[in-house]
């Protein structure tokens, strides 16, 4: 750029004396004013160019990369000695004198935490809970403008606001204006952080906001995350991008908690770990204590705080375990009261840098019923005004919304965005894996309920492709009179739904696979419903975009004009692919590529016929392997053949295949040899070579032209690898194995692994069933166990890909977990990395935490 504009500029200069010559002086004015124009860019540029060079000498002079969490978690003991009242901290103590200069701001925060399902669905929480909550709110707020309310998740918000009239919602917007009601986050959910993909979590982000934008005009500038299993920097960086200038974090490991609290770092300036600037800075809040429940936020003494939970009052349903209830408060004991919260108010705030103190005031479903928003606002409005009229207590008590409370924290500190590092430390990593007490790891959430976990990522793709393909129909109906039959109304709804539906599965009790059994049936059903519309939709959008003659476009729903390779009958089943039947008239089979990268990728279909002949789309003869579909682990079906291909599809791109059935086929069958323990004899199959291996205990071997894999012949698993291209060996032992649980009352479950001690190794009496395939395209050695089905296949194309393939039932099983485990010869001192949300490495993981991997797992 520079070099460019400086080039021009002696060009103009030339020009400049030979048009003066000519006199034509106001051309000449005109080519000064260009002149000056272009210096003032010049210079510009060149003052940018000094800034970062600046910026960039200083990060080398300090000699420091961003302060990184692995460095926290190599220094922090991870022991768990008594702090007294404050269990996981230390005792807090202060200097009476300490705001005499500058008085305490406490901004008390109310709060409701509403979860999208958990014990509940997410209708019947709206219907019995939810609704309630902010019908008060609308009525409780007006009562008195100090009051301030806040809200996170706009699946429920959106579903009230369709339900009520005009006069609510025009209060709503006038509370907001006012800043009585402000919207956290404002994401479709609260999402879980460590199985989600960052795919779904900009998805559900952008859902909520879109809806805000629309219906409220309202962009939310503080993120609010009090429940989530852990907090992964994506998040960060996602809402730093949406515009976002603060979050807030609650569920973080106790000791990190704990050592953050005695170097007064809770709050920081949350920096991703690939930024050499300070571009990704986002202001972040960690919550000091145990939870984000009233007796765990006013101050260190859980015992005193829920004397301050007004909902606790004598005679309510619920109560404060430490068995002192909260007093209501009058003028015969509001000096006591306000002294006793005043003082857990200025212990909580020596964890901080500043005199601004955040008090959040709600917990789960909260501030439901009318007479509770009378107990907690009216208490502490006495609290408040009578700390704020003792000027010899130097506090400045009120109610606030998390923007309040960032806001003043702001001005306090001088922070500006410009000067961001000097008063907040800078601090770079992930909050994984998160324990709240004892070794209670929350890891167990990692791996629960598998199956949804597949089926999220499954809609995900569906989802992708048919936003992509149907905003390309969209443009091509619009074209012609003829093809706006297009029905882009209802496939509109169908993909709002579905990122809808997905939205609402990434709440952190959802993907996580922490909601009851009901809920968990009625979120598969959401996901289900959706990949079926989705399906739809891809298949209209398809149906237009594929026509040679648009023309001749006739849209007609009894008689779809394609069908899908898949069905699966319900929420809870696995897909079958549907078998193709072929004739010596052609079948199109249509290919779409939804990423925007040139794809090889192999396919398999099913057909009824082992004749076949497949042309690609430029009608080119196209190597086919045919694979035998089985029933069971040793017969063979011959209801379906299985044809696989290697695909070649550009970014974006649909390809239109022909599938046909000859009298002789140039496919190739793959062979078999099946390793079993017990004689059977069968006679041979009238197609497919298949030979029994009677007690063969040989290594099985596959080989593609970039690696031989040695498998074991008792087990059917992996044992070693070689690499041809440096011809070196490399042990990669494939085992199974099971986890046991602790004897405690406290077992490994959907939240928590608390496993009984080391794996023990999956025995089997009898050795498994081996199935080895050998073919043009793959070959694969299928195993066939109790409890699992453990596949690898080894692609012959282009990649050493080796897939890996598990299908699992232990529903028989009580209090045990089934493990793959792969134990290798690389020498990776017990650390490891894995990827946060698909999005970016490393999440650092040493043996102390088993870390999420939701799409990769990486040593060094
Ligand atoms: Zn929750």
């Amino acid at each position: 750029m520079l070099a460019q504009f400086l080039i021009s500029l002696s060009l103009h200069k030339m020009e400049l004396h030979s048009f003066s010559l000519q006199g034509q002086l106001s051309i000449l004015q005109e080519k000064i004013d260009h002149l000056e124009r272009l210096l003032a860019e010049n210079n510009e540029i060149i003052s940018n160019i000094r800034d970062s060079v600046i910026n960039l000498s200083e990060s080398v002079k300090d000699g420091q990369k961003n302060p990184e969490m692995l460095d926290v978690y190599d220094i922090l003991p991870f022991d768990n000695p008594d702090g007294g009242v404050w269990k996981q901290g230390f005792d807090i103590t202060y200097n009476e004198n300490e705001w005499n200069s500058e008085p305490l701001q406490v901004f008390v925060v109310p709060h409701s935490h509403n979860d999208p399902g958990w014990l509940k669905t997410f209708d019947d929480y709206f219907r019995d809970q939810t609704q309630h909550i902010l019908n008060n709110m609308v009525i409780k707020l007006q009562e008195d403008n100090r009051r301030k309310f806040m809200w996170s998740e706009i699946s429920y918000f959106s579903k009230w606001w369709d339900g009520i009239d005009s006069q609510k919602k025009d209060a709503v917007k006038r509370l907001i204006k006012d800043g009585q009601f402000e919207i956290v986050t404002g994401g479709w959910v609260m999402p879980d952080e460590a199985s989600s993909h960052y795919f779904a979590l900009i998805d559900q982000l952008i859902e909520g906001h879109q809806w805000l934008e629309k219906n409220l005009g309202v962009k939310p500038k503080s993120g609010w995350a009090i429940d989530p299993f852990g907090h992964s920097p994506t998040m960060a960086y996602l809402l730093k991008r949406a515009g976002f200038s603060n979050m807030l974090i609650q569920r973080v490991h106790y000791s990190i908690k704990k050592h953050f609290a005695t170097q007064k770092t809770l709050e920081f300036f949350w920096r991703q770990n690939w930024d050499l600037g300070s571009s990704t800075d986002i202001l972040c809040h960690m919550m000091p204590f145990y939870s984000y429940d009233v007796p765990h936020t006013c101050g260190p003494d859980p015992k005193i705080c829920c004397q301050f939970d007004f909902k606790r009052l004598p005679g309510g349903r619920v109560s404060c375990p430490w068995r002192v209830p909260p007093e209501a408060i009058h003028a015969g004991n509001v000096q006591h009261r306000a002294w006793m919260i005043l003082d857990q108010y200025r212990k909580k705030s020596k964890l901080f840098r500043t005199k601004v103190l955040l008090a959040p005031l709600g917990d789960d479903f909260r501030y439901a019923e009318s007479s509770e928003w009378d107990q907690q606002y009216q208490n502490y409005q006495k609290l408040f005004d009578y700390m704020n009229s003792r000027p010899e207590w130097h506090v400045k008590a009120q109610f606030g919304t998390l923007s309040d409370y960032f806001e003043a924290l702001r001005k306090e500190s001088n922070v500006n965005e410009k000067s961001s590092n000097s008063f907040f430390p800078v601090l770079s990593g992930d909050f994984f894996t998160y324990a709240d007490r004892d070794h209670h790891y929350w890891s167990g959430y990692f791996t629960s309920r598998p199956f949804y976990k597949r089926l999220d990522r499954v809609l995900e793709s569906y989802l992708r492709a048919a936003e992509i393909l149907y905003s390309m129909a969209l443009v091509q109906s619009s074209k012609s009179e003829k093809m706006s039959v297009f029905p882009s109304v209802d496939n509109y709804k169908l993909l709002t739904e579905a990122r809808r539906n997905l939205g609402l599965f990434q709440h952190h009790d959802a993907i996580t696979g922490t909601s009851k059994d009901w809920v968990v049936v009625d979120y598969g059903t959401r996901l289900f419903h959706s990949i079926m519309n989705l399906k739809k939709v891809l298949i209209d959008s398809a149906h237009i975009l594929i026509l040679k003659d648009k023309g001749a476009y006739n849209y007609d729903t009894s008689t779809p004009f394609l069908k899908m390779d898949d069905v699966q009958s319900s929420q809870d089943s696995l897909p079958r692919k549907t078998v193709i039947k072929l004739t010596s008239q052609p079948r199109y089979l249509l290919l779409y590529n939804p990423m925007d990268q040139e794809r090889l990728s192999v396919v398999s279909v099913n057909v009824n016929s082992p004749r076949v002949k497949l042309l690609s789309p430029l009608g080119k003869p196209v190597a086919v392997q045919i694979s035998a579909v089985w029933d069971g682990a040793t017969t063979v079906s011959h209801e379906a053949y299985q044809i696989s291909f290697v695909a070649h599809l550009p970014p974006l791109g649909l390809g239109v295949y022909q599938l046909l059935e000859v009298q002789s086929s140039e496919a190739v069958l793959a062979d078999y040899n099946i390793y079993l323990r017990n004689s059977r004899q069968e006679k041979p199959d009238r197609l497919f070579k298949i030979k029994e291996m009677q007690n063969s205990v040989d290594n099985i071997i596959l080989e593609n032209s970039y690696m031989k894999l040695w498998f074991s012949g008792m087990s059917g698993l992996l044992e070693k690898i070689n690499t041809k291209e440096d011809g070196k060996n490399h042990q990669m032992k494939v085992e199974f194995a099971w986890y046991g649980t602790t004897s405690n009352r406290d077992k490994s479950g959907a939240y928590l692994f608390l496993p009984d001690g080391d794996a023990k190794p999956y025995i089997f009496t009898d050795p498994p069933t081996i199935r080895v395939a050998h073919g043009r395209i793959f070959s694969e050695v299928v195993c066939f166990f109790h409890h699992v089905t453990h596949t690898m296949r080894l692609y012959k194309v282009q990649g050493q890909s080796l897939e890996v393939s598990n299908i699992v039932d232990i529903r028989g099983e009580y209090n045990r977990e089934l493990a793959m485990r792969i134990s290798s010869d690389i020498n990776s001192q017990n650390r490891f990395y894995t990827d946060l949300n698909g999005y970016q490495p490393p999440c650092s993981c040493l043996y102390v935490c088993v870390p999420p991997f939701p799409s990769a797992l990486l040593f060094d």
